[in-house]
């Protein structure tokens, strides 16, 4: 699709005219779209060893942060480290609902007093799709591309809708936009008031 991956290389700078990058090889492009991820919110208060990359927070297995013991963070901003993720769990919604599976059942427990079940995540495979008959899937010992991971990647959201008629109206509108190549604009568009803009 004309995408070319560079590997361990990291962007240095960008001047307007060229991206440099860490190994000492220049990209002329007078565009440039920075797409490197998200960061976690600031938040005050917080001991400074419990900050780490990223600005994600430390919590133990029970996801628990360290420095503040009644204090719990899970999903994309809590860096969990096991033997299996040494450097934290994948940013994922997988992860974040099993955490939040797993804590809301170790706040039961602490309150009535039992032990705490250590966070374990099952991961349950990747798949992303990337346009009309494209995906890639990673499941157990399958990967699958193309159409086929597209169709998968199709049944698998839908399954996971909560209730009937979700399910019904999202296939109606998929199958519709499907037929029609037609894509809704993805604008949030608010009310304009004239009667601030006239003053300003
Ligand atoms: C473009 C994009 C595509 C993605 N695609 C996938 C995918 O295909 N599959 C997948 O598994 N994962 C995907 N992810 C990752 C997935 O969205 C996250 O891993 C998941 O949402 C993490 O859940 P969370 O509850 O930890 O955080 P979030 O879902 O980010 O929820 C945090 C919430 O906290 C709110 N918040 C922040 N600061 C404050 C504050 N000070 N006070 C109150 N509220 C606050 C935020 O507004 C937000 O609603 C994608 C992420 C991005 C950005």
């Amino acid at each position: 699709m004309g995408v070319e991956v560079l590997l361990n290389i990291a962007v240095k700078d960008y001047d307007g005219q060229k991206v440099y990058l860490s190994n000492g090889s220049e990209i002329p492009a007078k565009s440039f779209i920075w797409s490197a991820g998200v960061k976690g919110q600031d938040v005050r208060g917080l001991d400074g060893s419990v900050i780490a990359k990223g600005n994600r927070i430390v919590v133990d297995r029970f996801n628990r942060i360290a420095a503040a013991n009644e204090v719990f963070a899970l999903g994309d901003i809590a860096l969990m480290k096991d033997e299996d993720y040494p450097n934290g769990h994948p940013m994922v919604a997988q992860v974040a609902i099993q955490q939040a599976t797993n804590l809301a059942k170790n706040l039961v427990a602490l309150q009535k007093s039992h032990s705490l079940t250590p966070f374990k995540y099952k991961d349950l495979g990747s798949m992303a799709t990337i346009g009309r008959n494209k995906a890639v899937a990673d499941i157990a010992f399958f990967r699958l591309h193309g159409f086929i991971a597209w169709f998968l990647w199709l049944v698998i959201h839908l399954m996971t809708l909560v209730g009937f008629r979700n399910r019904v109206v999202v296939l109606v509108n998929w199958f519709l936009s499907y037929m029609s190549y037609d894509r809704a604009i993805r604008l949030i568009v608010r009310p304009f008031n004239l009667n601030v803009s006239r003053r300003g």
